[in-house]
């Protein structure tokens, strides 16, 4: 795949004066292909994307989750059952990465090791705080429906949540101490997908 070669290169920092969330240290720094880092454009993808993999370390084990996610100012919010194991480790406490993706388009090339993606990741590090205010946990659900569903309105598509609905959803506000963005974009990059007389056949076909 593409992205084999070793670019080593840093990638330009994000704005320090900015509060959108960047690179801060080393562990976001982007090493392979650097010149696909766009930190500018890690507002853009969380905002964009659909499901978030959430990871974590529960007594010295690896374990990941799939959530849906809303995205605001700085915070990724997820919800779920109180008995969620990843939003009962985020309110002890515990600090998560987490992956966000979209896949653009798979990308076919006439060379076996240049089949490629076309892709806009994000990788977020944070830490949580279970929010139990009411108001703000409601704004925060009906901004999530929202962006899921744009155009569905309470009390025109679907009947509001009750305060006892949401007292039984947790609601965690994951608060991004850092994060990155990398994303391919172009054609197949193999040494022969621009020649037409090279036998075989090159396309990005999208997702
Ligand atoms: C696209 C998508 C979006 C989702 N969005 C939400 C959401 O917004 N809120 C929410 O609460 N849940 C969501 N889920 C379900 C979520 O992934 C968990 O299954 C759920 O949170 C219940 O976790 P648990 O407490 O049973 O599992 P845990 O106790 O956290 O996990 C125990 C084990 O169960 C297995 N497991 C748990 N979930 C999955 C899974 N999804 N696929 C395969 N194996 C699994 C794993 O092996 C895991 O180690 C979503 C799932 C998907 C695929």
């Amino acid at each position: 795949m593409d992205e084999m070669p070793a670019r080593d290169d840093d990638p330009s920092p994000s704005d320090p004066g900015s509060s959108a969330p960047g690179p801060r240290t080393d562990r976001t720094r982007i090493r392979r292909h650097a010149d696909r880092a766009v930190p500018e454009k890690i507002e853009e993808f969380l905002r964009a994307s659909l499901i978030a993999h959430v990871a974590c370390v529960e007594d010295g084990e690896p374990r990941v989750i799939p959530f849906l996610y809303h995205y605001e100012a700085g915070h990724l919010y997820i919800h779920g059952s109180p008995g969620n194991a990843t939003l009962r480790l985020l309110r002890e406490g515990r600090s998560v990465a987490v992956a966000v993706t979209r896949l653009v388009d798979l990308l076919a090339s006439k060379t076996a090791s240049f089949h490629s993606a076309n892709y806009q990741s994000v990788i977020v590090y944070g830490h949580g705080r279970q929010i139990t205010d009411m108001a703000e946990k409601r704004r925060i659900l009906d901004a999530m429906t929202a962006r899921y569903f744009p155009g569905r309105q309470t009390l025109v598509d679907y009947e509001p949540a009750t305060d006892e609905d949401l007292t039984r959803m947790e609601l965690t506000d994951i608060q991004i101490d850092e994060a990155s963005a990398k994303m391919r974009e172009g054609d197949p990059g193999g040494p022969h997908d621009s020649d037409p007389d090279f036998p075989g056949s090159a396309f990005a076909k999208p997702v």
